[in-house]
């Protein structure tokens, strides 16, 4: 039931993210209420039958009644109102309560509670709520005062008292607990679901959708991360030859999958920590790590010719593509000049004729 109610929370926040983190919060906390409070007043009323108090017997048969006007309410979704209506409620009968027999059994802790209530959960506005625990602390200050100058009008024996305050402190203890547990279980899902979202436009941002892999704007980051150790990073850019060309015969549709067949062949072909970058329409920049320039020339000219041999099957065509690479030295002090002069170097490779990796 709480996996359900989970799951339709997130799907709700994430189309309306305010009004749906107050709502779960509050739906949460009249329904606890309730299912916590009735037989609290339950329990009471038989005790006081028992006993023979009539006028308790009273006081919680009203509570039961405002009680059923909750359960109403609740099916009405007003839960606001229910919060409202049951912090009243609490607030009067521990009112009474104390009124009639002193403060000694601790049952000024349901106003506590009420406190509680009115510091995690939306009943109204912050300012309207500041009221409201201030009312509350002059009513306890008020009481406290009441019962240094009044005898009790009503007392119970120690054994009663003993034990009525055994009960009070346990349902502020039980109460506070509950209050508290589902604030924070609706706090650690809004948290989980705004962390889940961040990273999703945080991907979204920085990956190519066609191809899934980084795209120009990662770069920046990317050259962040890299260690500004001795070590040696070469940089390529990779073009294909006359794709207009191969767009204008296959269709563009077609060209798309070449795109994606080349970024797939690419990490296949290529280390893992060489990153892949998706630079423009149909332009790959890659950065290799501790390699030198010789050695990238080697390995960018396998790929080249490897992928020249390489049969690309698309959804409706059979098609052979070739690349042109300019590779160069990359320093992390200057990464604009490794990209600048691996441009050049492709620029020079294509004026050459296509289907070569100039250094
Ligand atoms: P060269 O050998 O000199 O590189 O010639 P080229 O035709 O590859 O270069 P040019 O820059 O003239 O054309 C690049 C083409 O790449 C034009 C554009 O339609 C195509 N292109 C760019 N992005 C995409 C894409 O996402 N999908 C497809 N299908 N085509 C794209
Ligand atoms: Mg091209
Ligand atoms: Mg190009």
């Amino acid at each position: 039931m709480l996996t359900k109610l989970r799951k339709n929370f997130i799907a709700n926040l994430l189309k309306y993210p305010f009004q749906q983190k107050d709502e779960l919060s509050l739906y949460l906390i009249a329904h606890a209420s309730l299912i916590f409070c009735v037989p609290i007043h339950v329990f009471f009323l038989i005790i006081y039958l028992f006993k023979g108090l009539p006028l308790f017997v009273y006081l919680n048969c009203g509570s039961l009644t405002v009680y059923l006007m909750a359960f109403l309410l609740l099916r009405a979704k007003q839960y606001r109102v229910v919060g409202a209506l049951v912090s009243l409620e609490a607030t009067l009968y521990a009112l009474v309560w104390t009124l009639l027999c002193g403060i000694s059994s601790y049952i000024m802790g349901y106003f506590l509670l009420v406190i509680v209530m009115q510091l995690l959960y939306p009943y109204g506005t912050v300012r309207l709520r500041r009221i409201i625990v201030l009312i509350l602390f002059l009513i306890i200050i008020g009481l406290v005062v009441h019962a240094q100058y009044t005898a009790p009008f009503l007392v119970f024996s120690e054994d009663f008292n003993f034990f009525m305050t055994l009960v009070n402190l346990f349902i502020t203890m039980v109460g506070a607990i509950i209050e508290v547990s589902i604030n924070s279980w609706v706090q650690r899902i809004v948290f989980e679901v705004k962390e889940g979202r961040l990273a999703e436009l945080a991907s979204q941002i920085y990956t190519d959708p066609l191809t899934r892999l980084y795209n120009r704007r990662y770069t920046e980051i990317y050259f962040n991360t890299l260690k500004a150790e001795d070590q040696q990073i070469c940089v390529a850019i990779l073009d294909i030859d006359d794709f207009k060309r191969i767009n204008d015969t296959y269709g563009h549709p077609c060209g798309d999958d070449i795109l994606i067949f080349l970024a797939v062949f690419l990490q296949n072909n290529l280390r893992k920590t060489d990153r892949i970058f998706r630079w423009g329409g149909e332009e790959f920049l890659i950065i290799m790590e501790n390699v030198i320039l010789s050695q990238a020339q080697v390995v960018m000219d396998k790929l080249r010719s490897k992928l020249a041999e390489t049969e690309i099957i698309t959804k409706q065509h059979k098609v052979f593509i070739t690349i042109t690479v300019g590779v160069a030295p990359f320093e992390l002090t200057n990464p604009e000049a490794g990209i600048e002069a691996s441009d050049k170097n492709l620029y020079i490779g294509k004026r050459n004729g296509k289907n070569q990796v100039v250094i």
